[in-house]
């Protein structure tokens, strides 16, 4: 393990060890993290440890788009379930905070999926996991039972979201083989690449989805 992280009291190193578990969190940025919590008053560190011991007890997964969601709330979230939503839209994004800044540019009304990942070129398995299957059968449902369908691939313009997309293409070529009334498009120019849609700007990103193709 880290060795500057012996210069702690046992209980302070267990803590930034945990901390380093986090995405992009190294053992300086846990340290810190560590000794801001010391400032912090009882009642709010109360607060966050309850938090966190009841978050996997308290949210869910929406069960049609796999988006986060109080559990109290149901089954379906509060965007799947908006009859105000285009439902004939799906966008397909590789995590919840995609979904997030795209609502924040507003331009897009339609309904999400969230694949919960991507999948990685040489590693064969990286797509076991996605919510790939289940994308499969909602559009094959909306295809069969809906008017039409627009799926919009919005995986990141790098290596792995790339990777993806084409094999989702692949997944669902043969529904759209069968139903005329499915189309695959991709976000188009905007986003150079590399680039990802977290980091995007919303105007970058609305252009992003005027422009799919
Ligand atoms: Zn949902």
């Amino acid at each position: 393990m880290i060795l500057f992280l012996k210069m702690f009291p046992s209980n302070l190193e267990k803590l930034i060890e945990l901390f380093t578990r986090f995405p992009g969190i190294g053992p300086r940025q846990a340290t810190r993290f560590v000794f801001s919590l010391l400032k912090e008053d009882e009642s709010i560190l109360e607060e966050l440890g309850n938090s966190i011991k009841n978050l996997k007890k308290e949210v869910t997964a929406c069960q049609v788009c796999f988006r986060s969601m109080a559990k109290a709330e149901g089954n379906v979230c509060s965007i799947c379930s908006d009859k105000k939503r285009d439902a004939s839209a799906v966008m397909v994004v590789e995590k919840e905070s995609d979904m997030v800044n795209m609502e924040k540019t507003g331009s897009f009304r339609g309904l999400y999926h969230i694949l919960g990942g991507v999948i990685l070129p040489l590693d064969p398995n990286s797509s076991r996991g996605l919510h790939i299957k289940e994308l499969f059968e909602r559009v094959k449902a909306k295809a069969v039972n809906e008017g039409g369908v627009e799926v919009i691939l919005a995986t990141n313009p790098t290596t792995e979201g790339d990777t993806t997309a084409l094999y989702i293409e692949r997944v669902l070529e043969p529904l759209k083989s069968s139903y005329k009334n499915l189309k695959i498009s991709r976000l188009g120019r905007g986003l150079s690449l590399g680039s990802e849609l977290e980091y995007a700007d919303e105007s970058t990103l609305k252009n992003a989805f005027l422009n799919r193709k």
